[in-house]
């Protein structure tokens, strides 16, 4: 099969493409087919380095695809159509996909939706869900709102009656994350903590939904209300400083925490609920996935240039 891999940590040119031996299942694993690969921001923070994995190793953990076979024990069927969010070595013609992961995906879902459905979806969820629980009439900033999570997240909480300010970093990104549905689009030049409190009659956000982290931190731990939270999901512009548990205090008793999606999709229960509800507003049109770019697997470095260098909009695929 053919398959990106990481020999060693480094740019974008890192990314080689290589041929490996198919993979055979063991048990209650499946071997998937891929239609689609989503490319998510973390898999440059494991290609750099800014988060250990030993090499050599095939990057990715999100995809859609035909399961060809099964392992002893799982659920599935060879012909079945699934997409997973957490399966290491996505970014390949075959992935060993664990059954408990995969997700069952209508076969009418184009590929290219399905496979950046799932990790930036429920992330979006989870956030939305559980991180805060964000209510009709609410008030929220999330940062990037035209990349991937961001424009998900704005539709997700829009349709929950939630009013979102957004930033963004060009005058197209900021139509995109309009026509989401965001209430106002700010840019990182703004002073955001002041346009904020303007829009929330001088209370603040009932939540920021940060993955941009260092370059919008001090905005963030300044725009959020008495008892607010903040969720620091992400890093695109680099790692925050350290912060003094007291400073909390004196923002006004905030919640701050640091998620990750493991800890939200801890059993099949909840990663059905999530994926379902993602998947569902999919097909119902309340959540359009918007692909703003699809590459072929051979120019994956391309994709991780253009994530990094902020080209990109919405999910972008990778097709083998
Ligand atoms: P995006 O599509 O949102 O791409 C990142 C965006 O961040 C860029 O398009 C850019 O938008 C913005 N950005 C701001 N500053 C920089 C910078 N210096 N360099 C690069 N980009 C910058 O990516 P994803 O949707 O895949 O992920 C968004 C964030 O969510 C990431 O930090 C990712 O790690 C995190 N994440 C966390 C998860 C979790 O469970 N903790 C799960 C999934 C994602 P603009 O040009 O408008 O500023």
């Amino acid at each position: 099969m053919r398959a990106i891999q990481v020999a060693e940590n480094g740019g974008p040119d890192v990314l080689k493409l290589v041929e490996l031996p198919d993979p055979v299942p063991g048990d209650g694993e499946l071997v998937v087919r891929t239609e689609a690969i989503g490319v998510n921001f973390i898999d440059t923070y494991f290609r750099t380095g800014a988060y250990p994995k030993p090499v050599p190793y095939v990057p990715g953990s999100e995809g859609v695809g035909i399961v060809e076979t099964v392992g002893p024990g799982s659920s599935f069927s060879p012909g079945e159509r699934v997409a997973w969010a957490e399966a290491n070595g996505s970014y390949s013609e075959l992935v060993v996909v664990r059954a408990a992961s995969a997700v069952p995906v209508p076969a009418n879902l184009p590929a290219e939706q399905a496979a950046s459905a799932l990790l930036q979806g429920m992330t979006a969820h989870y956030l939305i869900n559980s991180v805060y629980p964000v209510a009709a009439g609410d008030t929220i900033l999330m940062h990037a709102g035209a990349g991937g999570v961001g424009l998900i997240l704005t539709q997700l909480a829009v349709a929950k009656g939630a009013r979102v300010i957004t930033t963004v970093s060009s005058d197209a990104k900021a139509e995109l994350s309009r026509q989401a549905g965001a209430f106002e689009v700010l840019r990182y030049t703004d002073d955001i903590p002041a346009r904020v409190r303007e829009l929330t009659n001088g209370e603040g956000v009932a939540a920021v939904y940060d993955g941009v982290g260092k370059d919008t931190w001090e905005a963030s731990l300044k725009s959020v209300r008495v008892r607010g939270m903040v969720a620091l999901f992400g890093a695109a512009s680099g790692k925050v400083d350290p912060i003094d548990p007291q400073r909390l205090n004196a923002l006004g008793s905030v919640f701050l925490t640091r998620p990750k999606l493991g800890d939200f999709t801890r059993n099949r229960d909840e990663l059905l609920w999530r994926a379902g509800d993602v998947l569902n507003a999919m097909s119902e049109g309340t959540l359009d996935i918007r692909v703003g770019a699809s590459y072929p697997l051979t120019q994956a470095a391309q994709a991780h240039r253009d994530l990094e260098g902020r080209k990109t909009t919405g999910s972008i695929v990778l097709v083998p």
